[in-house]
């Protein structure tokens, strides 16, 4: 069922369309291919599953990189944003509109905390918007991790602890130091009372799922509290019921951030972000020192309110730990070539709830990526010897076990160098 505008077919990918090879040409014309490698075209998605340019159906594990946490086209998402845009689209914040009052309140309260919020549309304006609050400090300097990614805007940039990208794009902002990710003593040693911010991910996402050992982020909370600096968690992977909690600090006693950054998760797949502050990090921002045009949308706010509420309503929290643990025990207990014990590929899973990194004995992770996906499966490869998981809350133990019954024939495929396996 192609339908024709300005003289192009596109199709919903419920029937014959110009197909993938086309659509895959026309983006290489017009598109900066920012990641490099061949793309899947996709037209269509529900819940857990998604459709190419020919129909051929996926079972998501990328989810959007973490972002679809209710899955694709959710009803109370697509009823959220249609109501919203009918009524008030955009209006910016010269004005006051409802929704983002609405969801300002809504995470503070899920927090637990007084604070404010900063609306923006990203995960790296987010980090942005910390970073100048850690500026308003007066202090000069900044710690973070190695390996943690906290965007590609400049700032954001300066934060991320991975040489490579940052390197094409020095000089960058901030006199920022790196240290090991889940040294406490490291740590320690950085931090003075020259130090504006610490900022650190509960679990590294984009560094392949590594979780630091435990009271790592409650010594980060010591260290930099003994030192007047701000500790920014930055839970833009790990927030909004990822990890089985609404925030994964939540999960460690004695974690109380000034700052966390919010954006993925948060609209369902609309792009927005969140900067927000507590206590007296919440009062640093004076007026005229930040803003953005879209930051608050009403239409983006109106799909995070939804996304809240249907983790709230559905039990998503549970499901994301239920259905988390089904996956990483079959993973672990039935991907050997028969569907029992470890496969040979697979070292062990990390992570939390439904963020898990497969940690692979070689380094074939983008391999396994390429298999999975003849396979039918997305999946995603962050380091060379992980493959990352980031289903919907939503998922089903049946998705799980789709998941599980593919995976031997995949893992076989890249450890014998054989033949891709035939789909499910
Ligand atoms: N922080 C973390 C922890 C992230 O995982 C990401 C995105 N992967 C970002 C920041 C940047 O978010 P965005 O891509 O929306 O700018």
């Amino acid at each position: 069922t192609g339908t024709t505008t300005t003289g192009t077919t596109h199709t919903t990918g419920d029937g014959p369309g110009e197909g993938n090879a086309a659509l895959v040409r026309r983006w290489r014309g017009a598109l900066m291919d920012n990641y490099g490698t061949p793309r899947l075209p996709l037209v269509r998605g529900e819940g857990a599953r998604l459709w190419d340019a020919e129909g051929t159906r996926y079972l998501d594990y990328v989810g959007g990189i973490a972002v679809n946490a209710l899955g694709h086209a959710h009803p109370a998402v697509v009823d959220a944003v249609s109501r919203q845009i009918a009524s008030l689209g955009h209006v910016s914040n010269l004005f006051v509109a409802e929704p983002p009052v609405a969801l300002a309140e809504r995470l503070l309260q899920l927090f637990g905390r007084d604070g404010r919020v900063f609306f923006c549309n990203s995960g790296a304006e987010a980090v942005e918007g910390a970073f100048k609050i850690g500026r308003l400090t007066g202090r000069p300097h900044m710690v973070a991790a190695t390996g943690g990614f906290h965007g590609r805007t400049m700032g954001a940039l300066a934060l991320t602890g991975q040489p490579g990208k940052q390197q094409p794009f020095l000089p960058l902002p901030g006199d920022v130091t790196h240290v090991p990710y889940g040294d406490e003593e490291a740590l320690r040693a950085a931090v003075t009372e020259d130090t504006a911010l610490v900022v650190i991910e509960p679990i590294q996402g984009e560094n392949g799922v590594v979780v630091p050992p435990a009271g790592y982020l409650r010594a980060a909370r010591e260290i930099t509290r003994a030192t007047g600096t701000l500790l920014v968690l930055d839970e833009v992977q790990t927030g909004i019921g990822r990890t089985g909690h609404w925030f994964e600090h939540q999960a460690h006693d004695g974690v109380d951030p000034d700052v966390v950054t919010l954006a993925k998760g948060l609209g369902g797949g609309l792009p927005i972000g969140a900067t927000v502050a507590f206590g007296a990090a919440a009062d640093l921002l004076k007026p005229g020192q930040h803003g953005t045009t879209f930051g608050g949308n009403p239409v983006a706010c109106a799909a995070g309110l939804a996304v809240l509420d249907t983790i709230a309503a559905d039990g998503l929290l549970e499901n994301a730990k239920r259905a988390g643990e089904r996956l990483r025990d079959g993973v672990e207990n039935a991907s050997g070539a028969d569907g029992t014990g470890r496969h040979p590929l697979v070292s062990h899973v990390r992570g939390a709830g439904l963020l898990l990194g497969i940690v692979l004995t070689e380094p074939v992770a983008p391999q396994v990526q390429q298999a999975a996906q003849d396979a039918g499966l997305l999946v995603n490869a962050p380091a060379p010897d992980v493959v990352r998981l980031m289903p919907p809350l939503t998922l089903r133990d049946e998705e799980v076990d789709a998941f599980l019954r593919a995976l031997p024939g995949v893992l076989d495929s890249v450890h014998q160098h054989g033949e891709g396996p035939a789909r499910e």
